[in-house]
């Protein structure tokens, strides 16, 4: 039996320890650092440095290590964790550029001729500038580094370009003082999760988001305020053309630039019309995809992980239900924006009594016997259906469970499936 330790604290990592938790051979999971729901499916356990979980790991005799975020990826934890011949799911520092710079990202798609937009990668001003001479618009302009979420701006005339190469270089948008610009791609978005062992990978599931913070798609764009799987617009052949023509020449190219690739691959894909082609890679499960994926996967999750982790992947079983899965997230009024924390959420225990409901925390506390809301995203309202348009149903009926006045959520997650008649 198993000790298991998950790194992180949010709707993505409780979905993960639940899911592990039922793996046939667990036998505790941990979860650094954790919060006040995932604490109901793991021993949460505070450690602050790399240090500090090589030590837990040792005397706790953790079989496995699941990084959740992108941050300790790139800081190196996994190279750590390896040196120190502990077993870890995700790719090393060198790999995980394939999300920590964009321009590592497009630089490998044209070398290894994976579909991507065109684009032009810059370490000055003026060049970049230059660059924009005849070009037609919208255009995209990314900062190289991690920002956030906000280090992408679709220019819609020259001046707005500009203006978003000027904020990069200054720093008033952070990402480091270097920028893609790229094509402007018309499409559909798709989520797409591949595993990877550094030699081969597999499908590993895929959903859609929505990222603006009001009904209709409208409003700021937000860390993602609501999920489902599969959706309808992802054909079989699709997926084909995803894995033989993004995700494996990925893998490959990987390996034979000597950073062979270890974890989830995460593809942000655009379905154009012609063709899919890769928007971004990163190199974690995402969230609250990861919420829906997890509803729906059912096979033993820590075996499939430490196959990836240890180089044999070909004997994973990957194996999903049959029905849709939807996770409605619930956040705080205010949220993208200012908000307050400390407000009293009840009702979760009859939420998630509902059958075929789990719901993921992302930011809780427990103040007394009260659960309290301690963060913008705040609950991942989790449901399997039938069909997607039943998953819905089943996850607005355990919200509308839910007493949380100063809480919202969207009222819409799911609609493009539905005009599927998914
Ligand atoms: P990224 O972080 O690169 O995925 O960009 C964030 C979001 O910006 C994506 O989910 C897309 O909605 C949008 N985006 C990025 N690149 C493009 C592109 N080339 N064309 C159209 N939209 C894009």
């Amino acid at each position: 039996m198993n000790n298991i330790l998950v790194i992180g604290g949010g709707g993505r990592e409780h979905a993960l320890c639940w899911r592990l938790k039922q793996s046939r051979t667990a036998k505790q999971i941990f979860c650094a650092p954790g919060n006040a729901g995932i604490a109901e499916d793991a021993i949460c356990v505070a450690l602050g440095s790399h240090d500090a979980i090589v030590d837990f790991c040792k005397a706790n005799n953790i079989a496995l290590v699941v990084i959740g975020p992108e941050q300790p990826l790139i800081d190196g934890l996994a190279n750590r964790l390896e040196a120190e011949n502990i077993p870890v799911f995700g790719p090393s520092a060198k790999a995980s550029a394939l999300e920590g710079s964009k321009g590592f990202m497009k630089d490998l798609c044209k070398k290894y001729h994976i579909p991507t937009a065109d684009y032009g990668f810059f370490n000055n001003i003026s060049d970049a500038k230059q660059f924009l001479a005849g070009k037609s618009y919208p255009i995209v302009v990314k900062a190289n580094g991690l920002a956030a979420g906000k280090g992408v701006i679709i220019a819609l005339n020259e001046s707005e370009a500009f203006a978003a190469i000027d904020d990069m270089f200054s720093g008033k948008i952070s990402g480091g003082s270097q920028v893609v610009i790229e094509e402007f791609l018309e499409g559909e978005e798709v989520s797409f999760f591949a595993l990877s062992d550094g030699d081969t990978a597999i499908e590993f599931g895929y959903a859609q988001d929505h990222k603006r913070a009001h009904d209709g798609d409208l409003g700021p764009n937000t860390g993602g305020m609501g999920t489902y799987a599969p959706p309808p617009v992802m054909t079989d052949e699709l997926r084909r053309e995803t894995m033989e023509k993004i995700i494996l020449p990925t893998v490959a190219a990987m390996k034979k630039e000597g950073c062979a690739f270890k974890g989830v691959l995460f593809a942000g894909l655009m379905l154009t019309k012609t063709s899919v082609k890769l928007l971004e890679y990163n190199v974690r499960f995402g969230d609250p995809e990861t919420q829906s994926l997890m509803m729906r996967f059912d096979g033993d999750l820590f075996q499939t992980l430490l196959a990836a982790s240890t180089g044999r992947l070909n004997e994973a079983k990957i194996s999903f239900r049959k029905e849709s899965a939807m996770c409605v997230v619930m956040a705080t009024k205010g949220y993208p924006g200012a908000y307050e924390k400390g407000s009293v959420i009840r009702g979760l225990e009859k939420a998630n009594a509902l059958q075929g409901v789990k719901i993921f925390h992302a930011g809780t506390e427990k103040k007394g016997d009260d659960f309290i809301s301690a963060g913008g995203r705040v609950l991942g309202v989790t449901a399997l259906g039938a069909t997607i348009g039943e998953a819905q149903a089943n996850s607005y009926k355990a919200v509308d469970l839910i007493d949380w006045p100063e809480g919202f959520c969207r009222r819409d997650i799911g609609w493009r499936a539905l005009t599927y008649g998914a």
